[in-house]
């Protein structure tokens, strides 16, 4: 970067500035299939990010009610969600920070033995574009190593903290041969990650704010933060998001967490949406991991 060029305004860059920043990570094709797993015509990736503590210990918080909140998705969040899961005879993807795993190997191991995927989720969910390189890759490589030892499976995708993506965050996980990322929104469908006008070999399985639970439940309790929207409200989006995307023949894609969702006055939601989808014919609930797969090589030629 020219430091002349750092100097000055956005409205006052060359082009070559604006497109540099623009090009760095970008969607390049879509990698969107005709049909999905056994001819389905929607494909159905539930996800849930267990946060659990880490969410307060990132910000070097030591509040011990926080840390009782982050207690309760290993607790009751967990349990509630994988036997939701299990009555249903879905498979989902967990996305797990490498200090939650540490703090809870029992549950990572329950969740790899129920059959769904467990994926990278940072250390302790730190933000990656605050990190320099060489400490975000550090990090992200100790924590494939310490799920795979833990879970029993190498993990094979990232979901990074916060969908916090640092300038460096793609080439680090094509370093370590991850086959997904699923922290962008550039699309409904999986699509090619592009690194500076090159694909970078890496799947983006897009994520979206709005199939977020967090966006509508979070509060704290000394700001003004508060869950403004309802659980039916949030179903309501949820279920539109799902069936506009079984209408197209696409991707439907959600992101939980056991310490937001997993409560009795809410964790009906995601049971209520698996019975939905399944009222459909057609319909491919599948892990992250196995879409991408499947998107990879299935993928309608543009
Ligand atoms: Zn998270």
């Amino acid at each position: 970067m020219k430091s002349e060029n750092k100097e000055l305004a956005p409205w006052q860059w060359p082009e070559e500035r604006w497109r540099a920043i623009v090009d760095r990570v970008r969607a390049g094709r879509s990698l969107r299939p005709a049909k999905w797993q056994g001819g389905a015509r929607c494909a159905v990736a539930l996800s849930f990010d267990s946060d659990h503590e880490t969410n307060e210990l990132r910000e070097a918080g030591e509040s011990i009610g926080r840390l009782s909140q982050g207690q309760y998705g290993n607790r009751q969040g967990i349990p509630r969600i994988l036997e939701i899961l299990h009555r249903h005879g879905v498979k989902a993807s967990f996305f797990v920070p490498a200090v939650t795993a540490l703090l809870y190997p029992d549950e990572q191991r329950r969740v790899a033995a129920e059959g769904h995927e467990i994926g990278i989720h940072g250390w302790i969910h730190e933000r990656n574009s605050e990190l320099p390189l060489e400490a975000e890759r550090d990090l992200q490589m100790r924590s494939a190593d310490v799920l795979e030892k833990i879970a029993g499976v190498r993990p094979v995708g990232i979901r990074t903290p916060s969908w916090d993506f640092s300038p460096n965050t793609l080439a680090i996980t094509r370093e370590m041969g991850l086959i997904y990322d699923s922290s962008l929104m550039a699309d409904v469908d999986c699509y090619e990650l592009m690194m500076d006008g090159q694909d970078s070999g890496v799947v983006e399985l897009p994520v979206e704010w709005i199939r977020d639970d967090a966006v509508y439940f979070n509060m704290n309790r000394f700001a003004s933060l508060r869950p403004y929207t309802p659980p039916t409200d949030v179903f309501e989006i949820f279920k539109r998001e799902f069936d506009a995307a079984y209408a197209e023949g696409g991707l439907f894609q959600l992101t939980m967490h056991p310490h937001i969702s997993g409560y009795r006055s809410r964790v009906w939601i995601l049971e209520e949406l698996i019975r939905h989808i399944q009222g459909k014919k057609d319909v491919w609930f599948a892990t992250h991991a196995d879409i991408v797969r499947y998107a990879k090589a299935h993928a309608a030629s543009t």
